[in-house]
């Protein structure tokens, strides 16, 4: 890459020239200050601890994250789910019928959804038989229209992570943004490349609470990149994108380390509990390599098995459509007690 990676190379036209829509709360932020009168945005003046609009830059929830992940608050940027994150980043960075991004399937189903939502080509390129990046295929597939690389390390719905050298190699050669999707991180040895952030500047990093952290419900998506990249994100999220109820139990959450510590080590301990019992069903082919909350396991037959589990009270997921998934079926792992359900389920049907 050349060294003097320049972010505005890369945003679409409309985007450099706009500026950031400036809500009430933009122009005047001290909103903490008790004896202030706010006559700014036309809200409802009674208290019912929601009648105000949410502070549309997540301050506060910034600061927690920030001190927890040894990032500053100015490289972080939140959505409504990662969801939107990622959507940002095509409507920031992708003009419409003209780039296009990689993807590497078999993956997560929302970058090809987000890509034609937004009317850019979506760049497939298969992962290797070990579900690795195959980087001289992905090279071979990037032309000057080449916005975004996505990269989701641990994969979804293969569980591994991609290696270091792949990853690395792709942000130090790509001149375009190289984003890694990383919803399991918690449930990985590795660590996030958040600690990277000041590496490379065309590095972007999605995370959620809705996976270790327990919080899918709130929809609280998160994004890290260099202070240049979150600035044009900035420029073009709904003002009040994240609201005031998901901040509060974010924040409450995010203080909650302990708990959410032994949380994502007793799924790990089922995980590894779960691996070790597949290994006795019959019809079980073969078992995946895991970092995530869930296992992919290699069937006889996935549409066979999936069925007689849902006659059993079980939903898992059946992936065997997407590519190198032939009679896949992917079990998230749960509480003890519903994974010694799944195993018991899984013998019966034997
Ligand atoms: C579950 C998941 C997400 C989470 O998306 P949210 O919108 O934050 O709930 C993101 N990426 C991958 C790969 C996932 O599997």
């Amino acid at each position: 890459m050349e060294n003097n990676f320049d972010i505005n190379n890369l945003v679409r036209e409309n985007v450099k020239q706009m500026k950031p829509y400036s809500t009430a709360r933009d122009e005047f932020k001290d909103f903490d200050i008790a004896d202030m009168i706010f006559l700014d945005a036309n809200e409802n003046p009674f208290e019912n601890g929601v009648n105000r609009y949410p502070d549309p830059q997540q301050g506060s929830v910034k600061e927690v994250l920030a001190k927890q992940k040894f990032v500053k608050t100015n490289q972080i940027l939140l959505g409504n789910g990662s969801d939107e994150v990622l959507d940002l980043l095509f409507r920031a960075f992708c003009e419409p019928k003209k780039d296009n991004v990689i993807t590497l399937p078999p993956t997560y189903g929302m970058y090809g959804v987000l890509a034609n939502i937004n009317a850019v080509e979506n760049r497939e390129v298969l992962l290797s038989d070990d579900f690795q990046p195959q980087i001289e295929k992905i090279i071979e597939a990037v032309d000057e229209q080449t916005k975004i690389i996505f990269l989701c390390s641990p994969n979804n719905p293969t569980g591994n992570s991609f290696s270091d050298e792949s990853v690395a190699y792709l942000l130090q050669n790509f001149r375009g943004l190289v984003v890694i999707d990383e919803a399991y991180i918690d449930f990985s040895k590795k660590d996030s490349w958040s600690n990277e952030l000041d590496e490379y500047p065309n590095l972007i990093i999605t995370q959620t609470l809705s996976k270790a952290y327990g919080l899918a419900g709130i929809r609280l998506g998160v994004c890290y990149g260099s202070a240049e990249i979150i600035s044009v994100l900035n420029k073009i999220k709904p003002p009040y994108n994240v609201n005031e109820l998901t901040q509060k139990r974010a924040i409450e959450r995010l203080g909650d380390t302990e708990k959410i510590k032994a949380e994502i080590e007793s799924i790990i301990t089922q995980r590894e509990k779960l691996l070790k019992e597949l290994l006795d069903v019959k019809f079980v082919e073969k078992i995946y390599p895991t970092e995530a909350n869930f296992i992919l396991v290699k069937v006889d037959d996935a549409n066979k098995r999936y069925d007689k589990l849902i006659a059993k009270g079980i939903v898992i997921r059946n992936r065997t459509t997407q590519p190198l998934c032939d009679n896949c079926l992917r079990f998230t792992v749960g509480t003890e007690q519903e994974n010694m359900k799944l195993i018991v389920a899984l013998k019966e049907i034997n």
